[in-house]
């Protein structure tokens, strides 16, 4: 088996020796696992390629049922350097990245999850001050998954509601409200943003203007809701 196609390296640890294991987001198998021979040797083919968030050309060989194919090219074809050398900014993308690995098995194509990955890192790299490229992937992420939170109507009689309880996941109306539990208020217009993020494509972060209270809340809910729902459920596995 020769595979070609394209990666963005999500993390990498140490093999035998030498040896590096990648995992890479890739465009037409998912999440995949290879080792790469030798990688840190001086006259490594596989140059700075193997960085965490480079995007590059790759091709690997295996067997068919082998969990670790071995990867025998990596040109590179956008580095992401700026992400790595901003502290700030690399915590933030290792963020998505746990986070993806997290909630995406290994070996399951999905494809629309590696342009979401490429199109948010290129968006950062221009603006990394900006919020909305996290939350926007992270509104995405969770409905790939199947972990969106709901809040357009209420989770038990599918009535209007405006009430959202993390351990719900979910809005309830007055009329179904049986706990006692903080919970967040969704205004019309939070409702109605993440809607729109929720529908849209990722080249609306290219136009998008927000309001930065709305942003503030829009995003303590989604961070709010992945704290309670994605950890909880990972420990329940
Ligand atoms: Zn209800």
């Amino acid at each position: 088996m020769y595979k070609r196609t394209e990666g963005i390296v999500l993390t990498t640890r140490t093999y035998v020796e030498a040896d590096l294991i990648v995992n890479y987001l890739t465009k037409d198998y998912g999440i995949i696992s290879v080792y790469a021979k030798s990688p840190r040797k001086v006259k490594s083919r596989f140059g700075s390629s193997l960085e965490p968030l480079t995007y590059s050309k790759i091709a690997f060989i295996g067997k068919e049922q082998s969990n670790l194919p071995r990867l025998v090219q990596a040109d590179i074809l956008t580095p992401f350097q700026k992400l790595r050398e901003c502290y700030r900014t690399f915590i933030k993308v290792s963020e998505i990245v746990r986070l993806t690995m997290k909630l995406i098995p290994e070996g399951q194509p999905m494809k629309t999850l590696f342009p979401l990955m490429l199109n948010t890192l290129k968006v950062l790299e221009k603006r990394p001050e900006s919020r909305i490229p996290l939350i926007y992937y992270k509104i995405k992420l969770l409905s790939i998954s199947g972990f969106s939170p709901m809040i357009d109507r209420c989770a038990r009689c599918n009535g209007s509601a405006d009430k959202f309880y993390l351990s719900e996941g979910s809005t309830l109306c007055s009329n179904c409200i049986d706990i006692a539990e903080e919970h967040m208020e969704i205004t019309k217009a939070l409702k109605n943003l993440y809607l729109f993020l929720w529908r849209s494509n990722p080249d609306v972060l290219n136009r998008i203007k927000i309001d930065r209270d709305l942003e503030n809340r829009l995003e303590e809910l989604i961070t709010s809701h992945i704290n309670y729902t994605v950890d909880i459920s990972i420990v329940g596995f």
